[in-house]
């Protein structure tokens, strides 16, 4: 399951940022389908809120008659989208601003580096599982460089976001606890961002600066606000804060 939505996550977060991915066409991107895993007690309309489909659709697409006839156990087709990017936006943003967001809880948006040349939420989720913090993922978000399988500017929704917990990217635990944690994959000490990182940064911090969040979070670089290198010495952090100040 938690593949599945990855994997769904990975289909639309290009998206976000307004631009083709390599060799899509601007207007139209098609997403593959993936697939979810029923779990007891599920109705077809929980199962279509999660991933910003609908009943209907979903009837659709696994050939089901009446909204009723699925059971636990059974692999449902989630998505086979073929829309306009802009559409595919609107479905990530809507994914990002579920109805559990806690509004009012987030003070800051703090971005880092992985400092790693490549990697993305599976595996720096395995590597913070080794290293013994419980909820894996210490961010809220990561945002490909296009290794290991990720898109170049692809943004991946962090578990922590979808359960709306404390991140683990700060060594202040007051600070993990009132801020969104936003990871861009590279080390920025020796190269420099992708420029559809960038955008798809600015588009989210746009979004949850704006949008969702309530208060206006001001934005930092990780090294504003604790001692070490982060988020690195290529990352364009005076741009950054002056565009969201
Ligand atoms: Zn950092």
């Amino acid at each position: 399951m938690e593949l599945n939505r990855r994997q769904f996550g990975r289909i639309l977060g290009p998206a976000v940022g307004g631009l083709a991915m390599d060799g899509w066409s601007d207007a139209v991107i098609i997403a593959t389908e993936g697939s979810y895993l029923v779990k007891k007690g599920d109705t077809l309309s929980q199962i279509a809120r999660k991933f910003g489909s609908s009943v209907k659709e979903l009837q659709q697409l696994n050939g089901l008659s009446s909204p009723h006839m699925i059971r636990a156990g059974q692999h449902l087709k989630v998505a086979k989208t073929a829309g306009s990017a802009s559409s595919i936006a609107r479905k990530l943003r809507w994914q990002i601003g579920h109805k559990h967001v806690d509004r009012k809880r987030w003070k800051k948006i703090i971005v880092h580096h992985s400092a790693t040349r490549n990697g993305n939420a599976e595996i720096f989720h395995q590597a913070h599982l080794r290293r013994r913090m419980e909820n894996g993922l210490a961010y809220h978000f990561v945002i490909g460089n296009g290794a290991n399988e990720t898109r170049n500017g692809e943004i991946e929704i962090g578990g922590r976001w979808k359960k709306q917990i404390h991140g683990g990217h700060m060594r202040s635990q007051r600070l993990n606890e009132t801020s969104i944690g936003i990871c861009l994959v590279g080390n920025f000490q020796v190269t420099k961002p992708t420029a559809k990182q960038l955008d798809s940064l600015y588009n989210l911090t746009q979004f949850l600066q704006s949008e969702l969040i309530l208060g206006h979070p001001r934005v930092y670089g990780h090294k504003d606000l604790e001692h070490n290198l982060c988020p690195g010495r290529n990352f364009p952090l005076k741009q950054y804060r002056t565009r969201f100040a």
